[in-house]
């Protein structure tokens, strides 16, 4: 019998919807849904081999403890009485859980309830962390909320499209199709591409502005001071909707008193820069889509307000085809964000900081002792595993010892950690191999739920085949653990349904319309109508069940006063600098065809074809002098770790650089983890690391 299941890809924040095609109950195919917003029948090449990474090779079948298989039970019994141990012996911020953009929001939800409203710690942190803090950062400060103002439709009809740190040909493939045929229906839009590297992206690039690494602030202040100059701005809607002008444009006429200071700090052309400060001038419609060559940064937040305030400046927000958009990496990284997966947000967009959000989510869920301050950030909360002041974690959907900086560190910090938890549909990854207790995890395509994806369109994930083995959902693990910790009544969730509910119920509760985030509308779905549920942007109409396309329509935003915020910025350049010992520096990405560590889309082999070892890509002439070749070995080595790489030679890479891929694992490579490289250099506002800047030296192996 032939069947279609109407699904999610679950790899990158574009978030396309997918028609799954099963023959008597087996996946046989998958094609783009014609009907998701996201990708109106579209798929890249990683959502159309979907069906080729779902056999079970590899899963994790059996709950384990100390490397012995054990029934549920007894697995959950271990957890729950580890978590009691150390919170009766040290209080509740001895242990902590690390959680993924991965996870489902049901799943985020019921973790973050756990530990925030029950626990009573806020150490639950998202490796989210490491894709998109610093444009929550810029947003709230600019908006008073997190808001996305902007959606993939506006991308499609500007007349402008910037794309700041962003190889979105390869990270958000679908979203880049989208453009590509919109600039081919309309030759006259232009694309300007700012980024150190030529990258495939560039290819449909009127202008590509290689900017010295870390430059963008310096950049768009340079912006901000020219538009100012040659009176290109909307001083009507800078006097009706927003405040803090007068500081921000005098810091950027400070730092950027004429073009040739900013060509000297971004080490691109003055002609260059006169162009594409006369394109963003001259074209109303203008959107700017960032990504994580600005958030990766130690200056990541101040990067997304400079970029906003140019925005702001021109009042080119809320209208079709202008805005500032900030593209996510991970399928719910949106999500986690809504249900307070970062360790700084409490539930449905409030915050520790808000005037009374800790006692309304309290009360909301009936909470006997609420987390009181934000938790402790990634690399933070790593570095509190590594001291002994955290004794217990739970990982969840996520594999730190590849991703998170200064890996090898993590690594040792897990094995000496008195419990450490993971749940993981893999069985073999770096991050399991440092477990005590192993919690298998259904994955795409067994576990239903909601994520929220790029443009906020809240869209339906569905299971269909049955998960291997003894696999179970992360919402009902947490449940069980919670259960056993005494909990029963505030976790006795039938499904994921019901939490679904609870969360919607929540962003309506006591929300006056001071907040962003509200889907109340959806707090009364029938279980038949969840299950049906069509893609939807959120804030949703309670009047209409409607959401909306773009918000600040009106010019108001959710800000005390109701007006947008610009924040005056100092550039600031990263934090590693090059020396004699490590004299590059080096940038990290992903290639086209894999995700993250590679724990499923190394299963498809048409997926291996693209680029199927991990490599080092050099300006021939640093090759020349660093004694390397192309095709051959060479050794990276940064302030923590090494990596090892077949040498690509190319001239897209500015000499003085180097690219290495972010996502080979210990299964397919023991030497190149990229993490390992990556020093703990954090943005002071978001605590997003540096990835994207660490400085290294380079040998031949
Ligand atoms: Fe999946 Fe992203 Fe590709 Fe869409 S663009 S099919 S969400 S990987």
């Amino acid at each position: 019998m032939h069947e279609t299941v109407k699904t999610t890809c679950p790899y990158c924040g574009v978030g396309c919807g997918v028609d799954a095609h099963l023959d008597d109950g087996r996946l046989v195919g998958v094609a783009g849904s014609q009907d998701h917003p996201a990708n109106l029948g579209r798929l890249c090449v990683k959502g159309s081999a979907l069906h080729e990474t779902v056999d079970p090779a590899g899963r994790m079948r059996v709950p384990q403890v100390d490397g012995v298989a054990v029934d549920w039970d007894t697995a959950l019994d271990t957890v729950a009485d580890g978590f009691r141990r150390v919170i009766d012996e040290h209080g509740p911020d001895a242990v902590a859980m690390y959680v993924s953009g991965q996870l489902l929001t049901e799943d985020y939800y019921v973790a973050n309830k756990l530990m925030k409203g029950f626990i009573g710690t806020a150490n639950i942190d998202t490796n989210s962390r490491l894709c998109m803090a610093s444009a929550v950062v810029g947003y709230k400060r600019a908006f008073g909320t997190d808001t996305v103002p902007t959606c993939y439709e506006d991308i499609e009809c500007a007349d402008l499209v910037v794309l700041v740190g962003s190889n979105a040909a390869w990270t958000h493939p679908v979203t880049y199709q989208r453009l590509v045929a919109a600039k081919r229906a309309r030759p006259e839009m232009r694309v300007v591409v700012i980024d150190p590297r030529r990258t495939a992206t560039c290819d449909i690039a009127d202008l590509h502005l290689a900017i010295a690494p870390g430059s963008d602030a310096f950049l768009f202040n340079g912006l901000l001071a020219n538009l100012s100059e040659r009176d290109a701005i909307d001083a009507a809607y800078i006097e009706a909707h927003t405040e803090g002008f007068d500081q921000a444009i005098a810091r950027a006429h400070r730092e950027a008193p004429d073009i040739e200071a900013v060509a000297r700090s971004t080490g691109v052309t003055v002609d260059e820069l006169q162009t594409f400060f006369d394109w963003f001038a001259d074209h109303e419609r203008t959107v700017t889509v960032y990504s994580q060559g600005v958030n990766q940064s130690t200056s990541g937040s101040d990067k997304s307000n400079a970029i906003i305030n140019c925005h702001l400046a021109t009042g080119r927000i809320g209208a079709p085809g202008m805005g500032p958009f900030s593209i996510t990496g991970q399928p719910n990284a949106m999500g986690g964000r809504e249900v307070g997966g970062l360790a700084n947000q409490l539930a449905a967009h409030m915050d520790f900081e808000q005037p009374g959000a800790i006692e309304r989510v309290g009360r909301f869920w009936q909470s006997p002792g609420m987390a009181t301050s934000p938790g402790l950030k990634a690399t933070d909360l790593f570095e509190a595993v590594e001291s002994g002041q955290i004794k217990a974690i739970w990982i969840m959907a996520t594999n730190p010892v590849v991703s998170l900086p200064a890996s090898d560190r993590v690594r040792e910090a897990l094995q000496r950690c008195p419990l450490v938890v993971v749940s993981d549909c893999m069985q073999e990854t770096d991050t399991t191999a440092c477990a005590d207790v192993l919690l298998p995890a259904t994955s795409w395509a067994e576990k239903d739920g909601t994520v929220t994806n790029s443009e906020r369109c809240i869209s339906r994930q569905r299971g269909f085949i049955e998960p291997p083995g003894e696999a179970r959902h992360d919402w009902w693990t947490i449940c069980e653990v919670a259960r056993r910790l005494g909990f029963a009544e505030a976790f006795a969730y039938q499904g994921p349904t019901e939490i679904f509910r609870e969360h919607a119920a929540l962003s309506g509760y006591e929300n006056d319309g001071s907040r962003d985030f509200d889907i109340a509308a959806l707090a009364g779905l029938s279980d038949a109508e969840y299950d049906r549920l069509a893609p939807v942007r959120w804030p949703i109409d309670p009047a209409t069940g409607r959401g909306r396309q773009r918000l600040f329509e009106d010019g108001r935003f959710f800000t005390p006063s109701g007006r947008a915020r610009f924040v005056a910025i100092t550039s600031t350049a990263p934090a590693s600098t090059i020396s004699a010992e490590r004299p590059l520096v080096m940038n990290t990405g992903r290639i086209r065809d894999q995700w993250h560590t590679m724990t499923r889309t190394a299963k498809a082999a048409r997926l291996m074809q693209h680029i199927d070892e991990p490599f080092v890509e050099i300006h021939p002439d640093d090759a020349d002098r660093h004694g390397l070749a192309e095709g051959r070995l060479a050794e990276v080595i940064g302030e923590h770790g090494r990596y090892v790489g077949r040498v690509r030679l190319t001239r897209a890479q500015a000499p003085g650089a180097l690219f290495v891929p972010m996502h080979w694992n210990a299964q397919y490579s023991h030497s190149a983890r990229v993490g390992a490289l990556i020093p703990t250099h954090v943005d002071p506002h978001s605590g997003q690391p540096e990835s994207k800047h660490a400085t290294v030296a380079i040998r031949p192996f």
